[in-house]
């Protein structure tokens, strides 16, 4: 396994639209097994292949806490089949946009299907962080972030404050 760098806001690739994955190959192996090394170190509860910079439709998904025994979810071509119409809100973040939070209300259960890290096709039905976590992680799939589900006040904000903190990285990088 190796580790990935991390693209951030605004790297033109995170607004590309991943392609879907023909087969679950060697190669998706290895792209989903680093993708949870990167999602481990980062550390992140979600990774979309988009983020390493890799167009294709392949997310990884970890929300079992530190000193839990790890519970990797592995997500492949995932298509929403349903979506329940009440709503919940929670505080999101996104490996990239670093440090940015901001609360979002999405749908508080799906359904999806998709192809697991054998390529065997399965359904899975979520709900709290986890159907958050999903939504927010095949928007990535999509091109879409959580700031396109904000206020362009408030996501301005947000891109200018990312924008400043990378300045101020920059300057101690001599
Ligand atoms: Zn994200």
């Amino acid at each position: 396994m190796s580790k990935k760098k991390i693209l951030t806001v605004p790297d033109v690739m995170l607004r590309k639209v991943s392609a879907p994955v023909i087969t679950v190959d060697k190669e998706i192996k290895k792209l989903m097994d680093d993708m949870l090394e990167t999602m481990y170190a980062a550390p992140g509860i979600g990774l979309a292949a988009v983020q390493v910079g890799i167009l294709k439709r392949v997310i990884v998904i970890d929300l079992s806490k530190e000193d839990e025994k790890k519970t990797p979810l592995f997500i492949v071509n995932p298509e929403i089949i349903f979506k329940s119409n009440d709503l919940v809100s929670y505080e999101e973040g996104c490996l990239s946009i670093p440090n940015q939070f901001a609360e979002v209300k999405r749908p508080s259960s799906c359904k999806i299907s998709f192809l697991d890290y054998n390529g065997k096709k399965k359904e899975m039905h979520a709900e709290g962080l986890l159907a958050t976590c999903i939504q927010h992680e095949i928007d990535h799939l999509n091109g879409i972030l959580f700031i396109d589900h904000l206020s362009k006040l408030k996501k301005d904000l947000i891109l200018k404050k990312t924008k400043k903190q990378k300045k101020e990285i920059d300057r101690v990088v001599v």
